[in-house]
């Protein structure tokens, strides 16, 4: 079965997909103005000018020449009950197609659904982003780090994507020594990394639209106690969390397995986000693992498992890895070390 047909067999009343990731991912089709009427025997494609001519050879559906206004056009020419994708309609879009007279049912996360479970070409792109990523982290821990900005070894890391054959950086790189390390989104810095402390580096490329994302924190010589405990700590759960991951096991179970080593080594408090998250298209999609998800693993996700510690005006450490959901377990796609590894 296609993407659009296994949609297709899960339809309640036509539905009208806006969200641009998921136009690409039911089609094939990139735009950064489209829209899809899904029924079940068929599929119109809605798009502007400016990518009409590429509209005309996307397979299996029929393209209708829209106006640039998109949601107005579609309130003019739609009728009846119709679903939309209540997470990607904005309150004004809302209001345009309201304005045609539709009767519009909101639905969450169908299509969402769909791509949370990866297909083997799918897979091989994450793959192959997974392993660029791994060893990007290899050839950048070779290289000195003290003296060096943050900002300057995150451009080198994405240098090293390129030269891997990555297309891009899928997010800026954070890199983040000492107590900037103690904010999990940190921004890279003009500053110079100094010795003794630790670098948390979060990044990830893109391979043929697919993403990867991977975090090591590595150590500019002789660490003061606690950081050296949390790291230790912080692997131990990691690895818990890793065991956890198979086919059928809750998020939020998968979550409790790395939190509980936490929070006994006593720096629950310090671990203050989910264990994971799903990958693909985007860097952030469904499942997720954290102690509000609802979502259970099924064999095929890709997720990842990357707890943190977070020691204010001290340092940070966080360990990503990158997995795909196996009925047996988890298939590491980021095999890059996890001991501390002291670089110059
Ligand atoms: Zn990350
Ligand atoms: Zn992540």
């Amino acid at each position: 079965m296609t993407r659009l047909e296994r949609l297709q067999a899960r339809l309640e009343e036509p539905f009208l997909v806006t969200f641009g990731v998921n136009v690409l991912y039911l089609t094939g089709f990139d735009s950064s103005n489209a829209a899809l009427l899904i029924e079940p025997d068929r599929v119109r494609l809605y798009t502007d000018f400016r990518y009409a001519e590429a509209a005309q050879d996307v397979p299996g559906v029929e393209f209708e020449p829209a106006k640039r206004n998109l949601f107005a056009d579609l309130a003019e020419r739609l009728e009846g009950r119709i679903a939309f994708e209540a997470h990607a309609v904005t309150y004004a879009a809302y209001e345009t197609l309201a304005g045609g007279g539709l009767d519009l049912v909101p639905r969450r996360g169908v299509v969402e659904e769909l791509r949370a479970v990866k297909d083997e070409d799918e897979l091989e792109l994450i793959r192959r982003a997974g392993r660029i990523t791994s060893d990007a982290f290899e050839r950048l821990s070779q290289e000195p780090f003290r003296g060096r900005t943050e900002r300057e070894l995150a451009w080198r890391l994405e240098q090293l994507f390129h030269e891997l054959g990555a297309d891009a950086a899928a997010f800026p790189t954070i890199v983040a020594a000492g107590p900037n390390g103690a904010t999990p989104h940190a921004h890279a810095r003009d500053e110079p990394v100094p010795e003794g402390t630790t670098v948390v580096i979060d990044a990830a490329c893109s391979v043929g639209g697919y993403c990867s994302d991977c975090t090591r924190t590595f150590s500019t010589g002789e660490l003061p106690g606690e950081l050296r405990s949390a790291y230790e700590l912080c692997l131990e759960a990691q690895e818990a969390g890793l065991d956890a991951v198979r086919d059928g096991v809750a998020g939020r179970d998968a979550d409790a397995a790395a939190r509980r080593i936490i929070e006994d080594g006593g720096h629950g408090e310090e671990f203050g986000h989910g264990l994971g998250h799903g990958l693909g298209l985007l860097v952030h999609e469904a499942p997720r693992l954290s102690q509000e998800s609802e979502d259970v693993l099924a064999a095929d996700n890709v997720v990842t498992v990357e707890p943190g510690i977070y020691l204010p005006g001290v340092g940070g450490i966080r360990i990503e890895d990158l997995v795909v959901v196996r009925d047996d377990g988890a298939e590491v796609l980021t095999p890059f070390t996890k001991q501390l590894v002291v670089v110059d």
